[in-house]
């Protein structure tokens, strides 16, 4: 019989062992990190609602505030999209890691904190017997152990935390998008109550700027120094994003799942509901390839069969808004509110899967 390994214990590597555990099989979690939560602060916790409850993982304790829309700015447009419905969560990444480091050690996994693992030690799991999943984020040592091709694209980012900042509506995120400081990504202020928000900045690696720098004159403009002008800076940290996936994420006994096969949303960064999504395929990739014999290496069209469909539609959208100018933008939002966009994508929008927000229009427009 042979056994798992999964290199991470972040979310992704969390989730995917609990999902083994419920094919009955035996799994172990190493991850360099001494406590589950560490580090947890570098990213956002912005997820939809929709896509926390299909996700299955335990969420609820870790929701610091909720969120029915959208401002997303353009220059001198803003395109509101917004319902009386909530439509996303605020998460608490700490509290989101612990909650689901006690569910999956209840379920029987085995979890080795604080064992950073080197290429070789990677590589010597390699015995015929040990399937290795490198859940390892977006510099994933076991992809270089196994000479994964290499991710193209990242986003540099920055996030820091406010107290006594002004918010004028907890119910809404504000995205601003402008070449001069977000160069290939957007700025962001999510707020996590009524006095404290998350101020944050993703740019393109192939600017070659440093993200601070970056967050520096994002936090100088108009609309963010009203929010902030006053407030308290607790931290700031810096971390990179994934926005392309690899070419091949599974090889012989080895797949890759989440950051580290960048199964990421190239639109908006967000990684955690497509990174559980896919871990889900490849527990049932290995279940299958144990009990029929099935090629594991068949993980990779699984996944990209299912969701490779929305990662790509995501990249199409990213890429076409870094390549066109700034005044061509706010020109195609002017036109694109003149002809309804906020209305349409109020009711139709969806935060995860453009493909399921086409086939909803596609459904009206068949029973109209
Ligand atoms: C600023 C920012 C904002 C974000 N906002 C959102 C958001 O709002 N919504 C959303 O869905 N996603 C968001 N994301 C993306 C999201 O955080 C990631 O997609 C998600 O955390 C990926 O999880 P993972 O488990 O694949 O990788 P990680 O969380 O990176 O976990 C990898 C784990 O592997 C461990 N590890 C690495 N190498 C080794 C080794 N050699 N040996 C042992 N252990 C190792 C690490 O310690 C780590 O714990 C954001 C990211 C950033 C940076």
């Amino acid at each position: 019989m042979k056994r798992v390994v999964i290199v991470g214990a972040g979310i992704i590597g969390l989730a995917m062992a609990k999902e083994l555990t419920g094919y009955g099989l035996d799994v172990t979690v190493y991850d360099g990190k001494k406590s589950v939560a560490e580090g947890s602060e570098k990213a956002s916790g912005i997820l939809s609602k929709r896509g926390l409850e299909l996700s299955g993982i335990e969420y609820k304790e870790s929701i610091v505030n909720t969120l029915n829309g959208a401002r997303l700015h353009f220059g001198r447009q803003t395109l509101k999209v917004s319902t009386e419905k909530v439509q996303a969560y605020v998460l608490d990444r700490g509290k989101l890691a612990e909650i689901n480091y006690r569910s999956a050690v209840e379920a029987g996994v085995d979890i080795k904190l604080g064992s950073r693992l080197s290429l070789e030690q990677i590589r010597d799991f390699d015995d015929g017997n040990t399937i290795i999943v490198g859940a390892d984020g977006a510099v994933s040592s076991v992809a270089r152990a196994f000479s994964f091709p290499q991710i193209e694209n990242f986003v540099l980012t920055y996030k820091a935390e406010y107290k006594n900042a002004k918010i004028g509506d907890r119910s809404m995120v504000d995205l601003y998008f402008s070449k001069k400081y977000a160069q290939g990504f957007f700025g962001w202020i999510a707020p996590y109550s009524d006095s404290v928000a998350e101020l944050g900045i993703g740019i393109t690696d192939r600017v070659k700027k440093h993200s601070v720098m970056a967050f520096d004159l994002f936090a100088e403009t108009e609309g963010v120094k009203s929010v902030i002008g006053n407030a308290e800076l607790v931290k700031g940290l810096a971390s990179i994003i994934p926005v392309s996936s690899r070419a091949k994420t599974a090889e012989g006994n080895v797949i890759l799942v989440g950051d580290a096969a960048g199964q990421t949303k190239a639109t908006t960064g967000g990684g955690i509901i497509f990174g559980i999504a896919c871990a889900k395929v490849a527990a049932r990739s290995i279940y299958l390839h144990l009990k029929e014999d099935r090629k594991l290496s068949l993980y990779d069209k699984d996944w990209r069969r299912s969701y490779g469909t929305d990662l790509k539609m995501h990249a199409m959208l990213h890429d076409y808004y870094s390549k066109v100018s700034e005044a061509h933008m706010e020109r195609f939002i002017g036109i694109a509110k003149a002809l309804g966009a906020e209305s349409f994508f109020s009711k139709h929008g969806d935060m995860d899967s453009p493909t399921l927000m086409l086939k909803r229009l596609f459904l009206r427009r068949l029973v109209k």
